[in-house]
């Protein structure tokens, strides 16, 4: 069904594992789009080559040094070209009806945050937004009349979950956990775990960075963050259980002992698709499950000894403030050290917990006030801590 005027929407990330899948959906439907803009890193040709299909109007880099390539790429076609950080926030507040927030990391943040002001419906897939800055992207929306919604699987299944419930009748929140790569090995052998290794997912086919924090569980750790933020729930009513499967993406307890759960293929195009129709459903091109076929689905508490970034995320929670952002900014560090083979797998939580460690010792930090300056600051000086924790240990 095609609207009578088209939808303005943006797609931030446009070129990765979210991203693409978001213009497979409003590539079905071309007339019912008016694509603003789509922004990308270094995939220059994938960026250029959607932004000439889906006739948007400006396609922007992260990367300055890109622009020239950009520029070339795009000569002829009428789409504007632009590059870095300040011209990502200037595409994003470009009026839209609809934005994609699909940036991997805490680089989504500022965008996100621009959606919000000019009043854009913002497709949440970027967790890192609302696990660094949660009260601020709230309040941001809240006073630009704008909208939230979520597109991480187990975020839009509680969404979906919860329509027509009443906030007040809601006893808990179940996330699921598929335990990633070495849900099945055994703990000596995690130390010795390679990003090659890591970055093989067995249900989902999803962006390198976030397919080896599942297998850490710190994305499920900033999820539970993430679960928190966008329900306002307490944290002991939020869990995890680990699902092999991830056939089931959430479940919701009330009060009268119901459990409502959301199964469904692991294909993103579901939450996406129901984030860009809501509140309407429509047809969306993902494979029907055949419970029989199934045949069992199994469930297991998760292993804190084995997942040491699930307790990690319970401790970010009590203590508030600006700690989202130290955690999301030193496992963004930290990660990156482990895939240039620079630390071991299980030295990434280590390195969060010693910079948590440090940050709590220097209160005055984490409980300033938050705004995009003070959440930037902080993610800057933790990424730093991280640094000087490794030198540390090298020294
Ligand atoms: P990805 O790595 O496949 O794509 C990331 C996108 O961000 C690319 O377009 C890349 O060019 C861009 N990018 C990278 N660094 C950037 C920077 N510094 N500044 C601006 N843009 C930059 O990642 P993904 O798997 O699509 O994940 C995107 C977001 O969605 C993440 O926050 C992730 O946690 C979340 N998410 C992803 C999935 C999934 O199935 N892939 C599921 C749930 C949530
Ligand atoms: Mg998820």
């Amino acid at each position: 069904m095609t609207a009578a005027t088209p939808r303005r929407v943006s797609i931030f990330g446009a070129t990765g594992s979210i991203g693409q899948n978001t213009i497979d959906l409003i590539a079905r439907d071309p007339d019912a789009y008016d694509v603003v803009a789509l922004s990308g890193g270094a995939n220059i040709a994938q960026l250029a080559e959607d932004a000439r299909r889906l006739r948007a109007d400006v396609a922007v880099t992260a990367f300055p040094e890109k622009l020239h390539d950009l520029r070339a790429a795009l000569a002829g076609s009428g789409v504007e070209a632009a590059a870095g950080s300040a011209a990502l926030v200037e595409a994003a507040a470009r009026p839209a009806d609809w934005v994609m927030s699909a940036i991997v990391g805490a680089a989504g943040l500022a965008p996100g945050l621009a959606a919000l002001k000019q009043g854009a419906t913002l497709a949440l897939a970027n967790k890192e937004t609302l696990v660094c800055a949660g009260p601020l992207v709230l309040e941001t929306a809240r006073q630009h009349g704008a909208r939230l919604l979520p597109v991480d699987s187990e975020h839009s299944a509680v969404f979906q979950a919860l329509v027509g419930e009443d906030m007040e009748a809601v006893e808990r929140i179940v996330i699921t956990a598929s335990g990633g790569a070495f849900r099945d090995w055994p703990l000596e052998r995690l130390a010795g775990a390679t990003a090659e290794e890591a970055a093989r997912h067995p249900n989902w086919d999803m962006g390198q960075r976030i397919t080896i924090d599942s297998a850490s569980m710190f994305n499920k750790a900033l999820e539970i963050i993430e679960t928190r933020e966008f329900f306002d729930v307490d944290p002991d009513r939020i869990e995890v259980i680990v699902h092999p499967e991830s056939m089931v993406h959430a479940l919701v307890g009330f009060r009268d002992g119901a459990l409502m759960a959301h199964l469904g293929a692991p294909d993103m195009r579901h939450a996406i698709g129901y984030a860009l129709h809501w509140p309407e459903r429509r047809d969306l091109p993902v494979a029907r499950l055949d419970l029989a076929a199934l045949g069992q689905l199994n469930f297991r508490a998760p292993d804190d000894a084995r997942y040491p970034a699930l307790r990690l995320a319970r401790r970010v929670m009590a203590r508030g403030g600006l700690s989202g952002a130290v955690f999301n900014a030193a496992k963004e560090r930290a990660l990156d050290h482990f895939i240039a083979g620079h630390i071991g797998f299980l030295d990434i939580a280590r390195l969060v917990e010693a910079v948590l460690d440090r940050f709590e010792s220097d209160p005055g930090l984490i409980d300033a006030p938050m705004t995009l300056d003070t959440v930037t600051q902080t993610d800057h000086l933790a990424r730093q801590r991280v640094d000087a924790a490794m030198a540390q240990r090298a020294g």
